[in-house]
């Protein structure tokens, strides 16, 4: 029997969030006030973009996203709710913005990603290099971590960006081989475990972090080999997180893990050799970034 294309698949079938998945949203005057920040600055967080239920506790934790590179992608992956599209021309005066806005919020720690630009030459890597020394004009104490797309691959893109000295690189492998067709597929995950080898080879020691979500339908035969394969280029730092639905046009969730079960696979990871994990229902890719990356300064 032939594979359904992804319009064949009847994407309302979704199950029930369970109780541990239950969050409000945030709401409250300080809240307000960052978000009022944020907005001033014609800039876009993947915090508010995706909806992120962690929002409150990292703005609290002065840890905020910054989505640069404009706000539509031009891949499709299937479990994320970025729009898809031509990509608007790049904005030079964005990264200043970024920047402002972050002393403006008093951040502690600022996390750098995009969507994915394979319509410009360097992917954007540029961008997130001046970005980067922007911030790093305006505060030297703040901590930066960017999450970059693949580059398609392209060392000289990535060597521009780790040349500008994040404190963390961080690219996701987001899900197991067998299921990138349909989750991420115009990603490779061989060109995404090169990538977070070429940052642990980098001269410079710049920590590597990855991450997973859980819930796309991989076995737990496949998440272990995975786990293996990402420690095995050099990854210091790893996140485990829930796959939710953003949408019933992405995919389903097959399963939801129990947080006894993101538990084991925080003991299996470290177990594997991370220096730092985190697992959880609500694990993004952003979530307790600073408090990962003091620990492993420490
Ligand atoms: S490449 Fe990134 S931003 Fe683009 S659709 Fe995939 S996950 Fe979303």
């Amino acid at each position: 029997m032939d594979k359904p294309t992804n319009s064949e698949i009847d994407y309302r079938i979704s199950i029930k969030k369970p109780v541990w998945l239950r969050r409000r949203l945030p709401t409250g005057p300080d809240y307000e006030r960052v978000r009022g920040l944020i907005s001033q600055g014609r800039l876009h967080t993947v915090c508010q973009e995706a909806k992120c239920p962690n929002q409150f506790e990292c703005f609290s934790a002065r840890t905020a996203t910054f989505l640069i590179l404009g706000s539509k992608c031009t891949r499709r992956c299937g479990f994320c709710a970025i729009d898809g599209g031509p990509g608007e021309p790049p904005d030079p005066e964005e990264p200043a913005r970024v920047a402002a806005a972050a002393q403006r919020m008093n951040l502690r720690y600022v996390v750098v990603t995009s969507v994915t630009r394979d319509d410009l030459p360097d992917g954007g890597a540029g961008l997130f290099a001046e970005t980067i020394r922007r911030i790093r004009r305006l505060s030297t104490d703040m901590l930066i971590e960017v999450l970059i797309p693949d580059f398609q691959g392209d060392p000289q893109a990535l060597e521009v960006v780790l040349q500008a000295g994040p404190h963390v690189l961080n690219h996701n492998i987001e899900t197991v081989p067998r299921l990138y067709a349909t989750v991420r597929p115009e990603a490779v995950y061989e060109r995404s475990l090169a990538l977070l080898s070429r940052v642990s080879a980098f001269k410079t020691p710049i920590p590597a972090k990855s991450g997973l979500m859980l819930g796309l339908g991989e076995t737990s035969r496949e998440v272990s080999a995975t786990l293996r394969d990402i420690h095995a280029t050099g990854c210091k730092i790893l996140t485990l997180g829930q796959y939710l639905q953003p949408s019933k046009r992405h995919l389903p969730v097959k399963r939801f893990l129990t947080p006894e079960e993101f538990d084991r696979w925080r003991e299996e990871a470290l177990e594997i050799g991370f220096a730092e994990v985190v697992s959880g229902p609500f694990v993004r890719s952003s979530y307790h970034a600073k408090e990962l990356y003091q620990a492993l300064a420490d």
